[in-house]
């Protein structure tokens, strides 16, 4: 068995171990909010905002772009779980600041093996030739770090199936400092009506 799998099970049989009464949190976040962040592996939701299990919903994906699937999770944890406050955190130095949709269509047409990031951005080591499908997938990179948080606020509260009484805030959690700071455009852009 491969060593990750065996230190991932491991580290469960504790953790189940010590499992406390947690089997006995509701279902619906209580405290009642959510947050939409990136994948990266800097970044602890849990960690940075205080939540322990049961507290609230955390929806990632590379970006913490406002996705489609993004916002169908969102809808869910409002209109079956309750959850009335929202958080659109990204962060400093994400990965998908670093390339395009042309970039990533060419690396994975050259080859599907882990490209290295280079101070040019991201190049495939060999191109032994991957595959084309990557050209036809929108891979929500960032441009622009303040603007995409803005954008995705904007597209959520903009959402035909968003519940306008829920307030979204924007931040960009910074790497370096373990800090949450605002961007205030975003959250002016994520108000609730009324
Ligand atoms: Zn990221």
């Amino acid at each position: 068995m491969s060593k990750i799998r065996d230190e991932v099970l491991a580290a469960n049989a504790a953790y189940a171990d010590d499992f406390g009464d947690k089997g006995d949190l509701a279902l619906p976040p209580a405290r009642g909010f959510l947050v939409l962040t990136c994948m990266d592996a800097r970044l602890d939701p849990a960690k940075y905002a205080g939540l322990a299990e049961g507290d609230a919903h955390v929806v990632r994906n590379a970006g913490g772009r406002a996705t489609d699937d993004a916002i169908r999770s969102m809808v869910i944890s409002h209109k079956l779980l309750g959850t009335r406050e929202w958080f659109v955190i990204h962060h400093t130095d994400c990965g998908m600041l670093f390339f395009d949709d042309t970039q990533m269509g060419d690396l994975l047409a050259g080859s599907l093996e882990t490209a290295e990031l280079t101070a040019e951005g991201f190049r495939n080591v060999s191109e032994p030739g991957g595959s084309p499908e990557g050209r036809y997938v929108k891979w929500h990179t960032i441009p622009d770090q303040a603007r995409a948080v803005i954008e995705d606020v904007a597209r959520i509260r903009t959402h035909p199936l968003v519940n306008p009484s829920i307030p979204i805030y924007g931040y960009v959690y910074d790497v370096k400092t373990g800090r949450l700071n605002e961007i205030e455009a975003a959250t002016e852009a994520g108000r609730a009506a009324g």
